[in-house]
């Protein structure tokens, strides 16, 4: 055992790699005792179920950042692989260590991971301590009058409204104390988290650098630029109207508190509807967690029952033209596009790609959330699931199953001049305002002078939306005479 180690503390970064408004830093750092800091590579993903392969190149890069931070501060990061109880106990019994500091997780994989550790080694004698960070509010601090949970959105949000601001954010230490001697190390390279052969993420460095210090100059600049408007321009895929801070907090780059608090007191400036909205947007955040730990069975198991019986399809040739975006269907092919090309989806068009997966093409929405979780950098067990269900109808306080999007009208609506769709199908570039949205119904020789064939440069739609629709609304009413 190193001597020189004895008196440090771990702290275990899990989802908050981040150094500004970390609880558990803050405490570790607070003890005045050398701190060794510790990211472990679990065997199903980080603790959260498996990691999908946009998110792994995100981590790569987030760990490199958070290992530089540590570094300039006097400190560093030390990795590992294996289940965390026995990292844990092996780097306990390697380095003397007698407490263990996390911020929590609040996801049905991490959850039983955490509770079987903090029992395991209490019994050791060790001093385990978790702390709040990654959410505005315990997930059991708020429950309505009847002490249940919620399961509908606008209360949730009065409720989080009335329960008075989250704590204060906590800035980042400017020095960490180091042990004498650190304890072996993994290379980060090792774990092989970036694409190589083909290298598929490499159009994301052109919209993305992950880390703390891009997430908190992302977030200052949203709210320079874009805040004001946000309740408006939010809807519009061609415009940089959103935050983009999605990625940055499913790893916990950044602080859902950091964010609130930094909205606060702008309203002289910026119009309290944008402030509002901006905060009840985050609040789906929280809602989805809300979810997902009152209800752990969110990601795989239909919220409402009645759809247990959903007669889904499983045609693969379908599933595979939605992935590759090419339906026919500009705006649903921009959407699965812009996924692929940055590994990140306009809201708008997240909610009409997975309207169009399960409702004109019957496909059932937990292989399209399969998709997401693979393809998104932002990927989010919370926020992908119930985002999912609300779309399929079977979540709770879901959008009802009938409300169908019609995809020619959805683009023409929230991208009326083509915008969006020219940047990710660039074959359609040239065809005018009038037929970017429905090149099916343009005249041949519109369709000519724009360089478009259709079934060939362009695919034909893969289903006539009308009839799609159609089936779609009698396959739910079959569902709901059986139950
Ligand atoms: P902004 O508009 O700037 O909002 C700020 C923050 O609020 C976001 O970063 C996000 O954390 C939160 N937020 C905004 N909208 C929602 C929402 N509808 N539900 C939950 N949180 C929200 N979001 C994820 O973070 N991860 C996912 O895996 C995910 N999957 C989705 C799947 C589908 C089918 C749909 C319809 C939505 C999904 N969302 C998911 C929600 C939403 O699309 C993204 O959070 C949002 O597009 C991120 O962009 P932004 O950061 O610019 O958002």
């Amino acid at each position: 055992m190193a001597e020189n180690t004895q008196n440090a503390v771990v702290l275990w970064f899990r989802k908050d790699l981040r150094l500004d408004d970390n609880h558990a830093l803050h405490e570790a750092c607070r003890s005045g005792r050398p701190i060794i800091p510790l990211y472990i590579s679990e065997p199903d993903g980080h603790g959260t179920g498996p990691l999908g392969a946009a998110q792994s190149w995100w981590l790569h890069h987030s760990l490199t950042a958070l290992q530089s931070s540590l570094r300039s501060l006097g400190s560093d990061l030390v990795f590992r692989t294996g289940d965390a109880f026995s990292v844990l106990k092996g780097l306990v019994g390697e380095t003397g260590v007698d407490t263990v500091l996390w911020n929590r997780r609040y996801d049905p994989v991490g959850i039983p991971i955490d509770h079987r550790i903090k029992d395991e080694l209490s019994k050791l004698g060790l001093n385990i301590s978790s702390f709040a960070g990654q959410l505005l509010h315990e997930p059991t601090r708020l429950l309505t009058g009847a002490r249940t949970p919620f399961r509908v959105y606008t209360p949730f949000w009065r409720a989080l409204e009335n329960s008075g601001e989250p704590p204060e954010p906590l800035k980042a230490p400017l020095k960490i104390t180091s042990p004498v001697s650190w304890p072996k190390s993994e290379e980060l390279s090792q774990w092989k988290l970036l694409p190589t052969k083909p290298d598929w993420a490499k159009s994301f460095n052109e919209i993305w650098t992950p880390g703390e210090t891009a997430a908190l100059l992302r977030l200052e600049d949203f709210i320079d630029r874009a805040l004001d408007g946000y309740k408006e321009g939010r809807d519009f895929p061609s415009k940089p109207a959103t935050s983009m801070l999605s990625p940055h907090l499913a790893l916990g780059e950044i602080s859902p508190a950091r964010i609130w608090h930094a909205t606060r007191g702008l309203s002289h400036t910026i119009p309290r509807d944008d402030v509002i909205h901006f905060r009840k947007e985050l609040v789906w955040r929280e809602f989805s967690y809300h979810l997902l730990f009152h209800f752990p069975g969110l990601p795989y198991a239909n919220w409402n029952s009645r759809f247990n019986g959903f007669p889904w399809r499983t045609d693969c040739t379908l599933f595979a033209s939605w992935t590759r975006g090419q339906t026919g269907y500009p705006i649903v092919d921009a959407g699965m596009r812009q996924l692929w090309k940055h590994g990140w989806m306009h809201n708008r068009v997240r909610m009409i790609v997975a309207s169009f997966l399960i409702k004109d093409l019957l496909i059932d929405w937990r292989r399209g959330e399969a998709w997401f979780r693979d393809t998104l950098v932002d990927a989010d067990p919370a926020s992908n699931a119930a985002s999912w269900q609300w779309v399929a109808g079977s979540g709770a306080d879901a959008s009802p199953f009938f409300r169908i999007f019609n995809p020619v009208l959805q683009g023409e609506k929230f991208d009326p001049e083509g915008r969006y769709v020219r940047e990710f199908v660039p074959e359609l570039a040239d065809l005018g305002d009038r037929y970017i949205h429905r090149p099916f119904d343009a005249p041949e020789k519109v369709l000519r002078e724009a360089g478009v064939i259709l079934g060939d440069t362009y695919p034909q739609p893969i289903v006539d939306h009308a009839k799609a629709r159609s089936r779609a609304l009698q396959a739910y009413s079959a569902t709901k005479d059986a139950a």
